[in-house]
């Protein structure tokens, strides 16, 4: 039930990404701190609290990973301000389904590297990676086709197929994928 990205995933540039400017993180050696490390963004500013023990070597490798795990949260949040996928999944609904199917929730993700869409027909929710923000609408809006059409078909069947081709461009979405996840350029 997931497009498929690549076994080992692949770590892109995004242009959607949201980078933090060295200069904007700010370091706390904290004494009373013994072994959490902590960070929170305030203003597009990150301040990282971390225990006054730690080496430097110690310190850069948590700061890195609090700065990702900011700097994910922060991208998603951006992404689905004003729940855009959504009303994109409402459209194709109408275009393509006769705005009969249901749905919880149309989102991006930041934590999904394997995939670039996934659907939990259960709940109704619709994921797309983030991957996807960078790319040209016709190949998101086929991710968000082939994850719509799951609501309707969970298997990957023929009737499954027939209902994605209403989608005129799936089979040139589908080679644009297969190239990005090789990582061959792609046009
Ligand atoms: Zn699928």
């Amino acid at each position: 039930m997931a497009v498929v990205l690549s076994a080992r995933g692949r770590t892109a540039s995004h242009s959607r990404m949201f980078k933090l400017d060295p200069q904007d993180i700010e370091v706390v050696r904290s004494v009373q701190r013994r072994k959490t490390v902590s960070g929170a963004l305030k203003h597009g500013k990150l301040r990282v609290l971390v225990p006054a023990h730690l080496s430097k070597a110690e310190e850069a490798y948590f700061v890195a990973k609090v700065r990702r795990r900011v700097e994910l949260q922060e991208t998603k949040a951006r992404l689905n301000h004003g729940d855009p996928l959504r009303k994109r999944a409402d459209e194709l609904n109408r275009r393509y389904f006769g705005g009969k199917l249901a749905y919880a929730s149309v989102t991006y993700v930041t934590n999904q590297n394997s995939v670039f869409g996934s659907c939990s027909v259960r709940r109704g929710t619709i994921r797309l990676s983030h991957h996807l923000a960078g790319m040209p609408e016709w190949v998101r809006d086929y991710v968000l086709m082939h994850e719509l059409a799951h609501l309707v078909e969970p298997g990957h069947n023929r009737r499954f197929w027939e209902i994605v081709n209403r989608y005129p461009r799936t089979r040139e979405a589908r080679r644009y994928l297969r190239a990005y996840a090789k990582g061959e350029p792609v046009s």
